[in-house]
């Protein structure tokens, strides 16, 4: 049964990973109006931190609120809090 997962606190359904100490570089390019970012040429190392809802912030937390830190994890919690929606039932009352 396939199922939308959304946020428990604002129903919203994007979510974001969060990385920390990662280290990322851009190049450098010349244009018209002088020196200007161009695009990102790499991200390293770091760790996943969290997952958190795109638009409220939320972070999703295992039920001993560690925060979730594999996509794997995110939908069987979500799952717990009833923040999902079946695919079969959407649009009934
Ligand atoms: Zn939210």
């Amino acid at each position: 049964m396939p199922c939308r997962y959304h946020c428990p606190n604002c129903k919203h359904d994007v979510f974001e990973e969060i990385s920390v100490n990662v280290t990322t570089s851009f190049t450098v390019i010349n244009t018209k109006e002088g020196l200007d970012y161009g695009k990102q040429s790499s991200a390293e190392g770091g760790y996943v931190d969290r997952f958190q809802c795109a638009s409220c912030g939320y972070v999703i937390k295992d039920p001993d609120g560690t925060p979730i830190s594999t996509l794997e994890e995110v939908a069987p919690v979500l799952k717990k809090l009833g923040a999902y929606t079946n695919e079969e039932t959407m649009g009934e009352p």
